[in-house]
């Protein structure tokens, strides 16, 4: 780890930063360099033209010249200014545009991650913390072109300041000059570069240590932030609006807002601001005067002495003056590099997360008679952090073109059963086949084809109904309708403004149409059976209907699975009774399975106790 604090690692990470954002904004290092070489020339170019220009009116008076120097003067200056003005434009409107479209590196890594990753709180966390970072003050990836803008800005203006001042060195104070021919001894150049030198890295570590308090303030600046971002838009939050007026949630976190002193006039970082980073801040800037003062000192005396002229010394001293802003630059610039490398370092974590999943490379035979047969072999499971085993020792195996249900209390582990089915996650211990193959050894989008699922959190999209159901833009419509038929969501159908067309939500249009929890059910049914794989799996979708119109679509599933595997999960035993074989789950295991009738008889079984506890609900 101890890289980490080198200026080469700081210099890599910044590389790597520069190269993603490339990738998703190519125009926008090129208008940015155009620009920065177009800001960093201008002050050398007026600087040059006064000089000769000064030269002219008080020396060498010669009208003619004196106008061809005005003229070149003003196209070249007006020629910089135009240039850097419609560049910073551009400049300006991709950088907002860059703001948006660097969040397709951490969407493209959220999609892309496993699914077990994607799952973790910690992850979460880590990307959160990588968006506090940048809310709070732009730390990261978009400090990235702040470094590269700057960087080049000044490397441009310190070599232009050097080429406009190399004749004060090497100009010659006339023999004539009596004491003052001293200036010609190469003693006082070096010792005015040194000075420079010495003055530069004194404001350099000055800049550093001003910039990296901002460091320190970061743990209650992002606390801040999380507290602004709450409370911000907990107004805007649909879900929220309801309890808030009936229990006055707001009252619960208030007490937390009173305490965010992160920004206030009496905040860390007003606080930082008035102490130490304004001190080490203020002092980097004072002391860069040093060296304007020493060129001005040495300019003046070999202008007394003769050396040069009037103009010489306008182009002198403005150069010095203009090089001075870009040392200081140069040097606020370590600063930020060093201070931006720690937060990068947590960008990079994230994005760097590997895809550990092993993935395999078989395929999966496209079978018409979709004998497809998947089995659990003393399967166990935890997921990552949990000290309980969430599944343990299940073995079962699926009866091709069969019903079959699971049931068992809320924790019992069903959802789990099904997050390895689909390997969504691998099991610690077991196996599971696939027509007697390790499942891992197949493509994973391959095996992902055998089946349909709706899960209990399933997502609807603010899209076009049809291009919900069939999970991309171009459909075919019959298709389409008829799973929507299939899944109850017919009668609806027909009262949508824009048939399957309509939007679905009103996140982007005002004829967005709202839709209630069960017609979304109904809609996420028709999805799986769009896809019309060998499995079809409903994981407690129907948990916003009623009983009556859960056991109907379970009923009316059944015809509609026709030759496929469908497995349904479900807490309210009623609906399943129709299935071939139910399998009770208890606690991560398989205490039980059997038709529904072989279950009802062992009256110490947990199928039994279930199944009494929610029959007084029901009348049969
Ligand atoms: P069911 O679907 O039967 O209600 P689950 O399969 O969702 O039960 O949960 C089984 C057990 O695993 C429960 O104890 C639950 O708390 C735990 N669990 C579920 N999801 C996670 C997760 N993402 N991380 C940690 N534990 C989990």
């Amino acid at each position: 780890m101890e890289k980490k604090n080198t200026i080469g690692h700081a210099l890599s990470v910044h590389l790597r930063g520069a190269k993603l954002l490339r990738e998703v904004s190519p125009r926008f290092f090129v208008v940015m360099t155009l620009h920065s070489v177009a800001d960093a020339l201008l002050p050398y170019v007026t600087v040059f033209f006064s000089a000769q220009i000064l030269k002219e009116l008080a020396l060498l008076r010669r009208e003619e010249v004196l106008w061809r120097w005005v003229a070149a003067g003003v196209l070249c200056t007006g020629f910089f200014a135009v240039l850097r003005a419609f560049l910073y434009q551009r400049k300006e409107t991709l950088t907002d545009d860059l703001y948006g479209r660097k969040e397709i590196l951490f969407a493209r890594k959220m999609f892309s991650m496993d699914y077990a990753d994607m799952d973790k709180q910690e992850n979460h966390d880590l990307r959160s913390q990588i968006r506090q970072n940048e809310n709070w003050s732009g730390w990261g990836l978009m400090r990235v072109p702040e470094v590269y803008e700057a960087g080049l800005k000044s490397m441009i203006g310190i070599l232009s300041g050097i080429a406009l001042t190399v004749s004060l060195f090497t100009t010659p104070v006339p023999k004539t000059a009596g004491r003052l021919t001293v200036l010609n001894s190469p003693v006082f150049i070096l010792v005015l570069a040194a000075i420079m030198v010495l003055v530069s890295l004194l404001a350099g570590v000055c800049n550093v240590k001003a910039i990296s308090y901002w460091s320190s303030a970061a743990e209650d600046a992002t606390f801040g932030n999380r507290l602004f971002s709450f409370f911000g838009f907990i107004g805007l939050q649909k879900g929220r609006g309801t309890d808030i007026r009936m229990y006055n949630q707001q009252n619960l976190v208030s007490a937390y807002w009173d305490k965010n002193r992160a920004f206030g006039a009496d905040g860390v970082l007003a606080k930082l601001a008035r102490g130490p980073l304004g001190m080490f801040s203020g002092l980097g800037t004072g002391i860069t005067v040093v060296i304007t003062g020493s060129v001005y000192v040495f300019t003046c005396l070999k202008a007394w002495a003769g050396a040069f002229d009037v103009g010489s010394v306008t182009q002198y001293v403005g150069a010095a003056t203009a090089m001075t802003g870009s040392i200081f630059e140069l040097t606020g610039l370590f600063g930020i590099l060093k201070t931006n490398t720690g937060y990068l370092d947590t960008t990079f974590q994230f994005l760097d997360i590997p895809n550990a999943m092993y993935q395999g490379s078989l395929t999966t035979e496209k079978r018409s008679d979709r004998q497809y047969e998947v089995e659990f072999k003393n399967v166990s499971f935890k997921y990552p952090g949990a000290e309980t085993w969430a599944l343990k020792d299940v073995s079962m195996k699926f009866q091709v073109g069969r019903r079959l249900a699971i049931v068992g209390e809320n924790g019992s582990g069903k959802t789990t059963f099904i997050k390895l089915l689909c390997r969504l996650y691998d099991p610690q211990e077991g196996q599971i086949l696939l027509n007697g193959i390790d499942i891992r050894k197949y493509n994973y989008r391959d095996y992902m084809d055998i089946f349909s699922i709706v899960f209990q959190d399933f997502q609807l999209i603010s899209q076009p109904l049809g291009s919900n159901v069939a999970g991309s833009a171009s459909y075919d419509e019959a298709k389409v309708r008829s799973a929507l038929l299939d899944a109850g969501f017919g009668s609806r159908l027909e009262t949508m403004p824009d048939g399957l067309n309509t939007q679905l939500y009103k996140d982007f249009t005002e004829n967005g149409v709202e839709i209630s929890g069960g017609e979304a059910q109904k809609i996420a049914i028709a999805r799986a059976l769009y896809k019309n794989a060998p499995f079809v799996i409903l994981d407690e979708p129907t948990a916003a209907l009623d009983p009556v119109a859960e056991a109907e679509i379970y009923s009316k599933f059944d015809e509609i699975a026709g030759d496929k595997t469908a497995i349904y999960i479900s807490h309210r035993l009623s609906s399943c009774k129709f299935c071939d074989e139910i399998i009770v789950f208890h606690e991560g295991r398989i205490v039980q399975r059997g038709s529904h009738d072989e279950l009802l008889e062992d009256e110490t079984g947990k199928y039994h106790e279930l199944w009494t506890a929610q029959a007084q609900y029901y009348t049969e």
